[in-house]
């Protein structure tokens, strides 16, 4: 999707970049408009991964050293002292992940 619509390279150009003939181009680019799509309709949330690129997508919030369990909240901050949201464990650590 980079490559098509946001660098404008037809689809020729793409399927060179990312070294895939261009039918197997055409499958990737039409599967990833069905995931935003899906993610657009749903609210669902937007994973972005493998290969070279920056995003400024982010992820904030905890991750209980107890049961496992991460979780998103838009406050967090290492001062702020929480409980684990599934288990209510106080062993809590803070989280920050950049999807780049
Ligand atoms: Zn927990």
């Amino acid at each position: 999707m980079r490559l098509k619509h946001y660098l404008g390279l037809n689809q020729k150009e793409s399927a060179e970049r990312m070294g895939v003939s261009q039918p197997t181009f055409s499958r990737i680019l039409e599967s990833a408009h069905q995931k935003n799509t899906l993610a657009l309709i749903e609210g669902k949330k937007i994973l972005i991964y493998g290969g070279n690129f920056e995003t400024k997508l982010s992820f904030k919030g905890y991750g209980c050293n107890n049961c496992n369990h991460e979780w998103e909240d838009p406050d967090a901050s290492r001062e702020r002292k929480v409980n684990c949201i599934k288990c209510n464990s106080n062993n809590v650590y803070h989280l920050i992940r950049e999807y780049i």
